[in-house]
């Protein structure tokens, strides 16, 4: 069973990996879009990393929330109200639960999955997060290992695609050929969950 402390591991893994890719998902970024993800994402983790330190909450559905409403508070671009939904939705499923399974989760994680396609308005193939974060969530009923698999399986498929959401999206046939840097950054999170939960390389 997973409970706050794993996901306060989860999100440290993922500050700890968006801190080292942080150039890796600018320069993605200055590609497609304008130079900014890997700041964005750096300093939205870290002001999460810090909140859950320094308040620690006690059930993973708490830790979710507040993690999202800080990623929200504190980035500007649009990855930070898409990433913030996601967590605050995905906690908001899984309620006042001391400790939730990994199904669980992954039915959890679908539902913010979910609310970020509804608030972006994009779907798969679309060229953003969601072509990583779609898959990882449908293999994370098998394992989380084949969660982080799928996850950057999905964000490396997105290079030969056209962007049709986004900042990419106004280069049209330009986005062609590029690693789309969300897609990238969900594979880190997803990457960071399998390191949480044990399974997998720390990315
Ligand atoms: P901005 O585009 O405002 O500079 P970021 O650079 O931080 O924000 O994030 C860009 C990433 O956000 C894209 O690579 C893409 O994956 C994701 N993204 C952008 N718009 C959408 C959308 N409508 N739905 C889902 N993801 C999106
Ligand atoms: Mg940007």
């Amino acid at each position: 069973m997973l409970d706050a402390e794993f996901f306060r591991r989860w999100l440290a893994l993922t500050a700890a990996a968006v801190d080292r890719e942080a150039a890796r998902l600018t320069e993605l970024d200055s590609a497609i879009g304008d130079a900014d993800h890997g700041s964005n994402l750096q300093r939205g983790f870290a002001a999460v990393a810090a909140a859950l330190e320094k308040e620690p909450p006690a059930t993973p559905g708490a830790v979710l929330a507040l993690a999202g409403r800080r990623l929200i508070s504190t980035v500007g671009g649009a990855s930070g109200p898409l990433y913030g939904t996601l967590l605050r939705r995905t906690g908001k499923e899984l309620g006042d639960r001391a400790e939730v399974s990994r199904e669980e989760l992954a039915a959890a994680l679908g539902a913010g999955v979910v609310a970020v396609a509804q608030l972006g308005g994009a779907q798969a193939g679309d060229k953003t997060m969601l072509d990583a974060l779609l898959p990882a969530v449908d293999a994370l009923g098998a394992s989380f290992a084949e969660a982080a698999a799928a996850a950057e399986s999905g964000a490396v498929a997105t290079v030969p695609l056209q962007a049709r959401k986004g900042r990419a999206s106004y280069l049209g046939e330009r986005s062609i050929g590029h690693q789309d840097p969300g897609a990238t950054s969900a594979a880190l999170l997803i990457g960071a969950l399998a390191a949480a939960a044990g399974e997998g390389a720390a990315r």
